[in-house]
């Protein structure tokens, strides 16, 4: 039995979780929140920090916590492969709310073994805005960035299976709904 919450952010590439993650902990003076660190087998962008945005592993390290099934989930996609720890998860729900910001799959297949995770979409306000986050962020080739948008319509297919949508148009305000969402389902709302 899960006595903390599990919340799983997910949404496109570049509709801006990672800015939305890191205005949720500012705010999260009473520290009752758990960022959950993924793993990676994509190279650290500049100014990354192994342990802090990711754990960024070998392929062979990577498959390793798959052969024992230490991954949540995890999914093989753009050019590297993606998990969520399953053991820090499991021993931070026991004390604290955890966090989790994952690819749209990767919160479906999150939703199949919690069902009690509350996962939320966040969507971009457009596919032009997406676009011009993706490009304008500079830290991917153009062949990725037409990779990446690639996927959003298959990524925003999904988004029904959600149990809340929120649209990032402003960072400060998607914050707030996602406290509102937390605080009901703490209630039990
Ligand atoms: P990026 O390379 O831009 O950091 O992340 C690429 C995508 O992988 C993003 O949509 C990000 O949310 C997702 N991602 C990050 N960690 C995980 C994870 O543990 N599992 C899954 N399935 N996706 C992840």
């Amino acid at each position: 039995m899960m006595e903390h919450l599990l919340i799983v952010i997910a949404g496109p590439s570049g509709v801006g979780k990672g800015t939305v993650v890191k205005e949720l902990f500012a705010r999260n003076t009473d520290d009752s929140l758990a960022l959950s660190v993924s793993c990676t087998t994509r190279s650290p962008r500049k100014g990354e920090v192994h342990g802090k945005e990711y754990f960024f592993l070998s392929e062979d390290e990577f498959m390793e916590i798959v052969k024992e099934k230490g991954f949540l989930e995890y999914d093989l996609h753009f050019a590297g492969s993606y998990g969520t720890p399953k053991r820090f998860v499991e021993e931070t729900l026991k004390t604290k709310d955890v966090v989790a910001e994952v690819d749209v799959n990767g919160a479906l297949n999150i939703k199949k073994s919690y069902p009690q995770a509350v996962t939320i979409f966040l969507a971009p306000p457009s596919l032009e805005e997406l676009r011009r986050r993706l490009v304008g962020r500079g830290s991917e080739k153009e062949d990725e960035v037409t990779r990446r948008l690639a996927r959003v319509n298959y990524e925003c297919s999904l988004v029904g299976q959600f149990d809340h949508v929120v649209v990032n148009d402003n960072v400060k305000k998607t914050v707030d709904e996602i406290e509102a969402i937390v605080q009901k389902a703490k209630n039990g709302q």
